[in-house]
C-alpha cells in the first residue's frame, strides 16, 4: 500500500490531537498552580515525549527513517485508524469533562474540582487511556519500526512512573472523596484495570 496514505493518516491524526489540545490548554494555563509535583524524572519523560511527538512528523517529511521502513498491510491500517480515532474521541471527552483541572504534569490548580463524571466515572485516567490508544494506532498506521512505536513507548514510561504519584496527590487533596472514587473506578480500562 502507498505510503503516502499512512503520511496523510499520521498528519491528521497530530493536527487533530494539537487541534483538540490547544484551547482547553490555554484555558487551563490562565488558572494558578497552588501544588506541584514536576520533579526532574518528570521533566526528563515529559523531554521525551515531546521527541516522541515529533518523530512521525520527521518521518513525513525526510529520509531519515527509511532503514526501518517495512509494508503497510491493509488490516493493520484499518485497525490502526480505528485505535487512532478512539483514541482522539477519548482525548476530546477528557478534556472537556476535566475542564480547566487539565494540567501537563502533576499539579492542582486555585479551586481545582474532582470530576468524576462523564468519561471518568467507569475509569479514573481516560486521557491517558486515550494516548495508549493514539500511541497503538500510531504504531499500526506508520509502517516504520523506529518511527512507529516513537508515542506509545515514552508514554508508556511516563504513565508507568506518574499513576501512583498523580493518585497519592489526588488522595491528599481530596481525602475521602477520592478514596471512595478510587474504590468505585479502575484505572486504565471500564471494569478491568
Ligand atoms: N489522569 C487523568 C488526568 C490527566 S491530566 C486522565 O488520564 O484523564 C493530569 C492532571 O489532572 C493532574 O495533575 C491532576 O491535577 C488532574 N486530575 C487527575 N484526575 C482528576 C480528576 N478526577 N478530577 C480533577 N482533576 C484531575
Amino acid at each position: 500500500m502507498n505510503p503516502w496514505f499512512a503520511k496523510a493518516v499520521i498528519l491528521a491524526a497530530n493536527v487533530v490531537l494539537i487541534a483538540i489540545r490547544a484551547p482547553h490548554g490555554q484555558r487551563s494555563r490562565s488558572i494558578k498552580v497552588v501544588t506541584s509535583r514536576k520533579g526532574t524524572a518528570e521533566t526528563v519523560l515529559l523531554t521525551f515525549m515531546w521527541v516522541g511527538f515529533f518523530i512521525p512528523l520527521i518521518w513525513i517529511v525526510s529520509p531519515s527513517f527509511s532503514f526501518a521502513e517495512y509494508p503497510l498491510r491493509a488490516g493493520q491500517l484499518v485497525v490502526g485508524i480505528v485505535c487512532l480515532v478512539a483514541g482522539l474521541w477519548l482525548f476530546f471527552r477528557s478534556h472537556v469533562d476535566l475542564g480547566t483541572n487539565w494540567s501537563i504534569t502533576l499539579e492542582v490548580r486555585e479551586q481545582h474540582q474532582l470530576i468524576t463524571h462523564g468519561v471518568y466515572r467507569r475509569i479514573r485516567h481516560p486521557m491517558y487511556t486515550a494516548f495508549f490508544l493514539f500511541g497503538v494506532g500510531q504504531l499500526l498506521v506508520l509502517p516504520n519500526w523506529a518511527a512507529g512505536p516513537s508515542y506509545l513507548v515514552p508514554f508508556a514510561i511516563l504513565f508507568a512512573c506518574r499513576v501512583r504519584a498523580e493518585e497519592r496527590m489526588m488522595l491528599e487533596q481530596f481525602g475521602d472523596e477520592y478514596a471512595v472514587y478510587m474504590a468505585r473506578s479502575k484505572r486504565l480500562v471500564p471494569g478491568i484495570w
